[in-house]
């Protein structure tokens, strides 16, 4: 097939880890007889300090051209001052607004060979594999932004639309029934309006899916199962404030944040792919950034905007072959034994995507 990707690789080690994904990608097209074309546009610092502009118009035009997106990280010290006028992650907020992205999907695994790295004890770890599907433009970041406080109060809005809460659920429910058939729903239903409707309309959409098992479960009890009982979860739908603390609660699961991808998806083909961390202004530059959570975001954006199943496998079975055989960056690595490096890794991952494996 055909397709057209624009990397926004962004700031700090954002560039370095986003070269790597697309020479994974390159190896996918020429392994499987793909065409990827690749288009690079600004975000983030970087666009602020060439044109003032977080997210110029011309990368939003270029984005428009694009089957698919994969950005890096965006932001570092040199930006982050909080009463500047324009931030790094305004562009990140406004490119997910222009194209309506509003699911976002971000998968949390656990690696046995890495479970020494994470908090909790290796057996709790055991088959942790959970898809949380983020509500990603409405909640309490998009209230009403008029008259939000009065000098000792301030105030932000959490709200939501039927309409809002209807399109996420039913993306969760339909990877429900891919997966597991079972969906866990975040809500805060005894105390807060919005998140009665968001119950209220959850319920209704569960009509057109009879085979899978719904469950409801009040943020604050999921937030403690997520570390007594992490396996027994599969796919979990929140809105976008949930969502936000809960998905960053459950990265740790996976031992390091290098390993985490995520997809921002709207209600066509069309989506964002980007790691779950930040541009690590503390190691950028340094030839040492773990590319996995990009790799794997390559993964999904052949899985979700190309259709690709079996190339996006292809490289999460490399990914799990190379942490198997020992290969670490220095993130991920046991104190004092020895690390690769960004391209170094990747090399390994490249010669692990075969065609035909095991799907
Ligand atoms: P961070 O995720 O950038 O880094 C946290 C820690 O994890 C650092 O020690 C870093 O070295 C390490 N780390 C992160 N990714 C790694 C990787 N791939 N390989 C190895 N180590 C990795 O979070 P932070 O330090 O709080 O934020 C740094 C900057 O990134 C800030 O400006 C912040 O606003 C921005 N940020 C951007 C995004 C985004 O672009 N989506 C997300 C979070 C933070």
């Amino acid at each position: 097939m055909q397709a057209k990707i624009v990397t926004l690789p962004g700031d700090g080690i954002g560039p370095e880890i986003v070269a790597q994904a697309v020479r994974v990608l390159r190896h996918v097209a020429s392994t499987y007889g793909h065409t990827f074309t690749f288009e690079e546009a600004m975000i983030g610092g970087c666009a602020i300090d060439a044109v003032g502009n977080p997210l110029p118009d011309s990368t939003l035009a270029t984005c428009a051209t694009a089957d698919a997106v994969l950005l890096g990280a965006v932001g570092g010290p040199k930006w982050s001052d909080p009463t500047a006028p324009v931030r790094p992650e305004q562009g990140l907020l406004k490119l997910r607004q222009h194209f309506d992205l509003f699911a976002n999907l971000r998968p949390v695994k656990s690696y046995p060979a890495l479970a020494k790295h994470a908090p909790l004890r290796a057996d709790l770890l055991e088959g942790v594999d959970i898809l949380f599907v983020r509500e990603l433009t409405g909640d309490v970041y998009f209230g009403p932004r008029t008259e939000q406080g009065d000098g000792d109060r301030a105030w932000d809005t959490m709200i939501y639309t039927v309409e809002e809460v209807r399109r996420v659920a039913r993306v969760a429910f339909e990877a429900a029934r891919r997966r597991s058939g079972r969906l866990v729903s975040v809500d805060k239903a005894n105390v807060l309006a919005s998140m009665r409707l968001w119950r209220r309309t959850v319920n209704e959409v569960a009509k057109e899916y009879p085979d899978v098992k719904l469950e409801h479960v009040l943020v604050d009890a999921c937030a403690m199962y997520l570390m007594r009982y992490p396996a027994q979860y599969d796919v979990v739908l929140a809105g976008n404030l949930f969502g936000d603390i809960l998905t960053d609660e459950a990265s740790v699961l996976a031992g390091s944040l290098g390993m985490l991808p995520s997809a921002s998806l709207n209600n066509g083909t069309f989506g964002v792919y980007e790691p779950i961390h930040g541009s690590a202004p503390d190691i950028a530059g340094k030839g040492i950034a773990n590319p996995i959570a990009t790799i794997l975001s390559a993964a999904m954006l052949l899985r979700h905007s190309l259709k690709l199943e079996q190339e996006a496998q292809a490289i999460e079975q490399a990914v799990d072959t190379v942490l198997l055989s020992g290969a670490r960056t220095a993130d991920i690595a046991d104190p004092g034994s020895p690390s690769l490096g960004t391209v170094e890794f990747t090399d390994q991952v490249i010669a692990h995507v075969r065609p035909g494996v095991r799907v």
